[in-house]
């Protein structure tokens, strides 16, 4: 079922394996159409994770990453929009000879390829395949038939993992396995029997439900393994351990142990998450929060994540609250609300929703001393704020919301005016890992400790280079940018005159991982740390 932690299942089995020394990679399958996340609204399905290589992907491609430290590439991600876009090209390319291409078996041997590709790609031991979607729904069909055409091909090569949910209906007040029972079934249809269920539940599995499912579904009762819910997502691969999954998967890949299960640091961070007693308040203002009764904050989860691993490393527990920038507009007086939080960020985002809400937040945080970080559309927003009440440019604004702005200060690059004109927008923005030259001596240098950084890009507009100089000249500091000069990578203000207002172009958070925290959260929560 989605939203039952299928990822974070996949990462920490990954985890728990590369802890036994075994070189692990990961792989997404999502089956929708879109060929890739970047044209899906984030309210709905989530964020879109940026790759070094500038794929849009899923946000469990971001989980694999920050579980297991490592970069992955678009070998790594496929939609059913793009198995099938590549399967149609190679019809078109004759690279079938003649044959009639049938959605079975072409579509699950293009699957197998691009699995077996990946994993040699990676030099991996272990390739962690995930399936999006849910068992028994038509949608992911053929990527089953896929994995039961691989594990035929090499039976003891393949272990078989179903994530289930086991509920506690609280009317009843017992642990029920029926769904799970039914789950089974329903994947034993395709062909497929699991060799191991991982069974989500609010509580630990008791042995009973164990032996349950164990004789109804087929699989030994050690192979059902217990995820109850946890305070923290990185508490859930030293879990397994304690039902020794890694042994029990190893086992059935004929695999040697070699050694011990190493996760000294990853315990310890675990153990400094949960002991944090201090709180540091951050409010995070966005858009992509609601979606009918219910407040979702999967846009945002690289940031969020990011926000923790920094709260870790400075030794305290991260209070987020999610604020809707357009209440601002509604009604002005709620900015003094903001003084409560220790710092405020503002994530990425498109469009004009929301906009002027924002821009007063940035506004009061700039003129209240109230630590204030900025990720794209919060650097390019501090950028119009700065410009408007500081330089004094009236009207100043992103041609993004309005293109007849006197002060267009964040501009389209010209490459991007081009597909715009073609309506072609997939894929067509700024995207992944480019190189900055960070300014000695400001906030920026001293985080990153290093003049040469590479940061994960998703965006079309830019500071535009015709209003730099004035804004230089009114005091906004841009401490990072292109190698050439051109595009400014990070805004600031001195420490002389603001505690922490710091903004970048890139979106760092999705460089961060528990074991290396990005710079520059970190010292955006060092700066909440110290306000009072
Ligand atoms: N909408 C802005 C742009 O396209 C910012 C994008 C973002 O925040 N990721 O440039």
């Amino acid at each position: 079922m989605s939203g039952v932690g299928k990822g974070i299942t996949a990462s920490s089995i990954g985890k728990i394996l590369q802890s036994r020394g075994l070189v692990v990679t990961a792989i997404k399958i999502d089956p929708y159409i879109n060929v890739d996340a970047g044209t899906m609204n984030p309210t709905e399905h989530g964020e879109v994770f940026v790759l070094a290589d500038g794929y849009e992907t899923d946000q469990d491609m971001g989980n694999y990453e920050r579980f297991l430290n490592i970069k992955l590439t678009r070998e790594n991600y496929m939609t059913t929009g793009s198995v099938y876009q590549r399967v149609i090209e190679r019809e078109r390319n004759l690279e079938y000879g003649g044959k009639c291409v049938e959605v079975v078996p072409h579509i699950p041997l293009e699957v197998i390829g691009r699995i077996k590709h990946a994993a040699k790609q990676a030099k991996a031991d272990i390739a962690i395949v995930e399936i999006g979607g849910t068992i028994g729904e038509y949608q992911n069909i053929l990527f089953l038939e896929a994995i039961r055409m691989l594990k035929f091909e090499s039976p003891g090569d393949i272990a078989t993992v179903i994530v289930s949910y086991v509920p506690t209906p609280s009317r009843v007040g017992e642990m029920k396995t029926k769904p799970t029972q039914h789950a089974v079934r329903t994947l034993n249809g395709t062909g497929i029997q699991p060799d191991i269920i991982i069974a989500r539940a609010d509580r630990p599995l008791d042995e009973k439900r164990k032996e349950k499912l164990a004789v109804f579904c087929g699989v030994h009762q050690e192979d059902v393994i217990s995820a109850p819910d946890v305070d923290s997502i990185y508490d859930v691969p030293l879990n397994f351990e304690k039902d020794r999954l890694s042994e029990i998967l190893m086992k059935k890949l004929g695999l040697k142990i070699k050694r011990a299960m190493v996760a000294g640091e990853w315990e310890k961070r675990v153990k400094r998450i949960k002991n944090a007693k201090e709180t540091v308040k951050i409010g995070i203002v966005g858009k992509y929060f609601k979606t009918g009764d219910f407040v979702l904050s999967d846009a945002y989860i690289s940031v969020i994540e990011a926000i923790k691993h920094a709260a870790c490393a400075t030794g305290r527990r991260a209070e987020l609250t999610w604020i809707a920038s357009t209440d601002f507009e509604e009604d002005p007086k709620l900015l003094r609300t903001l003084k409560k939080y220790d710092g405020i960020l503002i994530p990425g985002g498109f469009g004009s929703r929301g906009i002027e809400g924002k821009i007063a937040v940035i506004r009061y945080c700039r003129e209240n001393q109230i630590p204030y970080f900025g990720l794209c559309y919060g650097m390019q927003l501090a950028v119009i704020e700065y410009a408007r009440h500081v330089v004094g440019l009236v009207g100043a604004h992103t041609t993004e919301v309005n293109q007849k702005s006197p002060y267009p200060v964040v501009d389209i690059m010209p490459e991007q005016k081009e597909n715009l004109r073609k309506k072609d927008y997939g894929a067509t923005m700024r995207l992944g890992e480019y190189p900055a030259l960070v300014l000695p001596k400001t906030l920026a240098a001293k985080a990153y400790g290093t003049t040469k950084i590479l940061e994960r890009h998703r965006h079309r507009y830019e500071v535009n280079p015709e209003y730099v100089e004035q804004l230089k000249t009114a005091g906004l500091v841009f401490s990072a940018t292109s190698p050439n000069g051109v595009l400014m990578e990070i805004a600031e203000l001195p420490k002389s005159v603001h505690p922490f207002f710091l903004a970048t172009q890139f979106h760092p958070e999705f460089q961060s991982s528990l074991l290396h925290p990005h710079p520059l959260f970190v010292a955006f929560l060092e700066a909440c740390k110290k306000k009072k």
